[in-house]
């Protein structure tokens, strides 16, 4: 493989050119050496920045990590192609193709095991906040045995992120497979060290296996969608460790582009905070920008609502009730409540008050949606008739 920093910068440089209706290149800053780090903004820029999500994608963050070079080009090569149409329409897309050039320079793994580095925290960091990222993608490359692996497992087991995160690793593991590359999800163990949260790692534990050390951040602060993955330089060439990356990020992507079957608006699906399926606290929101301000605050307050609960008082009734008690909200929330089959919806209250709904269906029940504008401390209860 071709691993020069020219090259790549060079590689940048032409699609810049080519597609200049499409793609931008922001220098984020300059790195411990002194090399520039860029990132590389693809979007559709007529459709308004607020109606889009946001998606951050880092290579390289491992600088010995080749196979990551070709799935980082094949990426960019097919998010300004006729096939990325949908994706630049609907969502804006960041990809930093090298967020550790002086790693790379010296093919060396060049980061620190055990916390975000300097440079990441100096960089990477202000990106992904300043971004609101949706979701967060952190692209690997094994260089021995023949893993490939979509890697999960960044969550804080509230709300549904376990499944929603898990869903999304299996759309990746599937388009994989179609393509022909063989992936395993890979929670890594992570799931019960918690190694992002602070837990303390066994004496013993001198070989840590979490490294997505900027999805742990994202996911604290921004609620956002974290995955990692590895495709394998050892056993695949260039060419195939292109194909294999692309083909487990498409569906990722494609994730940010529909509607889940769980959600009213379309995009990334992990706008539910507190609760499940049955019952959940959700951003709430009319536009992308708007939810996606909500979803961040709610999140950062989670732990001053309680878990919503689900009443049935009758068979044509469901009452739901969440408790509030930190400082004035700024952000509309909603409380959904998911109903056996598709009833028609004859009545709907906030605290005994008449109110409006929306809600959302697949092929067996009913999500119904009701926004509780920005919130004091307090009882908030739905009540639904169906
Ligand atoms: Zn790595």
């Amino acid at each position: 493989m071709n691993l020069s920093l020219e090259l790549i910068e060079e590689n940048i440089r032409k699609l810049l050119v080519d597609n200049s209706d499409a793609v931008e290149l922001h220098s984020l800053g300059l790195s411990a050496e002194g090399r520039n780090i860029n990132a590389v903004y693809i979007t559709d820029k007529k459709v308004p920045l607020g109606e889009k999500e946001v998606a951050v994608i880092m290579g390289l963050r491992h600088g010995d990590e080749a196979g990551v070079v070709p799935a980082v080009s094949s990426l960019l090569d097919w998010l300004v192609s006729e096939n990325g149409t949908e994706t630049r329409r609907k969502q804006l897309v960041i990809v930093i193709p090298v967020v550790n050039p002086d790693g790379f320079v010296k093919q060396e793994f060049g980061a620190p095991r055990d916390r975000i580095s300097d440079d990441e925290s100096k960089i990477m960091l202000p990106l992904i906040l300043k971004s609101q990222a949706d979701m967060v993608l952190d692209i690997h490359s094994l260089e021995r045995g023949d893993l490939e692996a979509v890697i999960t497992g960044h969550t804080e087991h509230l709300g549904e992120d376990d499944l929603i995160h898990g869903l999304a690793a299996c759309r990746m593991m599937e388009g994989a497979a179609v393509a022909g590359y063989p992936y395993v999800i890979h929670a890594l163990g992570v799931q019960s060290l918690a190694p992002w949260l602070s837990t303390p790692r066994p004496s013993n534990y001198d070989t840590p296996s979490y490294n997505n050390w900027v999805c742990a951040p994202a996911y604290e602060q921004l609620h956002s969608l974290v995955m990692g993955m590895e495709v394998n330089d050892f056993y695949l060439n260039e060419d195939d460790c292109g194909k294999s990356g692309l083909a487990a990020i498409i569906p990722l992507l494609e994730l940010g582009n529909t509607r889940s079957s769980w959600e009213f608006s379309s995009g990334y699906p992990n706008r539910i905070i507190r609760g499940n399926m049955l019952v959940s606290l959700r951003a709430a929101g009319k536009s992308t920008a708007v939810r996606r301000e909500s979803r961040m605050e709610i999140w950062q307050k989670r732990d001053f609502f309680t878990d919503p609960i689900r009443m049935l008082p009758s068979q044509n009734r469901i009452k739901a009730k969440v408790e509030y008690s930190g400082e004035p909200l700024s952000s509309a929330f909603s409380v959904c409540c998911r109903i056996r089959g598709n009833p028609a919806i004859s009545g709907v209250s906030l605290n005994g008050i008449k109110t409006d709904c929306y809600s959302a269906t697949d092929n067996c029940s009913t999500f119904v949606f009701v926004d509780v504008p920005p919130a004091v401390a307090g009882t908030y209860e739905v009540s639904i008739d169906f």
